[in-house]
């Protein structure tokens, strides 16, 4: 299958070419033709997958050839908004509206993207100009239709991107808010990387007949990500973290911590043995992550310590290394972390520092991945307590998310 088989407009496929993509994704693969036909769509895909195009491309393409049918008679504004794309984040919102740039270049489409932290006026400029695509994070979108600046009642196509995300930031009630003022008839596409049931739910009464593209993600990156386990003492990671990025070929390097004191203190201790690095959390102003963000894309400062809610969604192709400077409470967050190297066909490199406090969380990821990751420790800060021999009775998980435990999910 090829781009050229899906009958998308020219100035699209122009786009893609001047992307430089030449074959689609399966996500894609499976999306586009329906979605340029009208259809509802679930989607169990992470980032990472293409998704973004799966779901913007035929977007664009619907918008292009469809002229919206009563533009004279919204009586708010001479360009209504057709498309609403939700995001739970500000960079993931940022990106989706980046991929809506770059695609939609050639076809004199607008778009704009909405998100909190920032000053409104701007945003309401930009609105006040028409857009035909809204991408906007829950609480700026209802805090700008509270002021009278967006109106939904035109909106042809909605996105719900990253639903389990937006349910885990307590989203739910603003989803539910926006869905009311949506036209009750009009296309939706929802995506989320889990399908746990109350996700289940939430897309069963906002869909239609939808079709369901479910990613076989069993094997999440792990054939193009080469995983290493290094055990070493909490108080040593921060030297073995500056060892391996003095000795390795590191392009461009994410490290995740546990909390953002802690990421803070890697930013500190990296900087004094002259390693460039950043950190972005939550704790951190608006502009500060997003000039963290360009300074890590465009390789001003090759090393990122995020924190988990942080990183969701950074879409990088060029990551060399991941590095888990702490294990990660949920083991699935372990899958979503190496996700960020290995993409778009290349290879990277996951390490992951394990304490004797942490052994037990390894045990779990272990479990959820069905495999024995190679464990390291002759390295220059050797655990003291070698890992015991693995045991061969350890149980095999069939899928990724075959051995999930009971949900114990915090609010990020
Ligand atoms: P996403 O899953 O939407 O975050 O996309 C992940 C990355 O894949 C993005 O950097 C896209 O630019 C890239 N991408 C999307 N579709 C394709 C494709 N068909 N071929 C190559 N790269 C792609």
């Amino acid at each position: 299958m090829r781009f050229d088989d899906f009958g998308l407009i020219e100035p699209i496929l122009q786009a893609i070419e001047q992307e430089g993509y030449t074959d689609p994704t399966p996500i894609q693969v499976e999306a586009i033709p329906h979605v340029m036909t009208g259809g509802d769509l679930l989607g169990c895909a992470q980032t990472g997958t293409g998704k973004t195009a799966a779901f913007a491309l035929p977007i664009l393409h619907r918008l292009a050839t469809h002229p919206h049918p009563n533009k004279k008679q919204d009586k708010h504004n001479a360009r209504p908004i057709r498309t609403l794309v939700l995001s739970p984040t500000r960079e993931l919102a940022a990106q989706i509206g980046d991929s809506f740039k770059a695609y939609g270049r050639n076809t004199g489409l607008k778009h704009t993207v909405v998100y909190g932290g920032v000053k409104q006026g701007p945003q309401t400029n930009a609105l006040k100009k028409g857009v035909d695509i809204l991408v906007a994070t829950p609480g700026r979108l209802l805090d700008l239709m509270g002021q009278g600046h967006i109106h939904l009642g035109s909106v042809e196509i909605f996105v719900l991107d990253e639903a389990d995300r937006m349910l885990d930031m307590g989203f739910i009630n603003d989803i539910w808010r926006v869905v009311a003022e949506l036209p009750k008839k009009r296309q939706t596409l929802f995506f989320s990387a889990t399908m746990p049931f109350n996700i289940q739910t939430l897309a069963n009464s906002i869909l239609t007949e939808p079709i369901e593209v479910r990613l076989a993600t069993e094997a999440p990156a792990a054939e193009t990500v080469s995983q290493r386990i290094f055990l070493v003492e909490r108080a040593n990671k921060r030297a073995l973290l500056e060892h391996l990025l003095k000795e390795e070929n590191i392009v461009r390097a994410l490290v995740f911590t546990r909390t953002k004191l802690g990421a803070d203190r890697v930013v500190q201790y990296l900087t004094r043995k002259n390693l460039r690095a950043e950190a972005i959390h939550s704790d951190k102003a608006q502009n500060m992550r997003m000039r963290a963000l360009e300074n890590f894309k465009s390789g001003r400062t090759p090393i990122l310590i995020a924190s988990d809610i942080a990183a969701r969604g950074i879409d990088i192709d060029d990551i060399s290394h991941v590095f888990n400077f702490d294990m990660p409470n949920e083991p699935e967050v372990y899958i979503h972390r190496i996700g960020r190297t290995g993409r778009a066909g290349q290879t990277g490199v996951a390490y992951s520092f394990c304490s004797l406090e942490e052994r037990l969380q390894l045990d779990e990821v272990e479990e959820l991945l069905g495999q024995t990751i190679e464990t390291l420790n002759d390295h220059p800060f050797p655990s003291p307590l070698p890992r015991a021999a693995k045991r061969d009775d350890k149980p095999k998980a069939t899928g990724l998310y075959s051995h999930r435990r009971p949900s114990k999910r915090r609010r990020l």
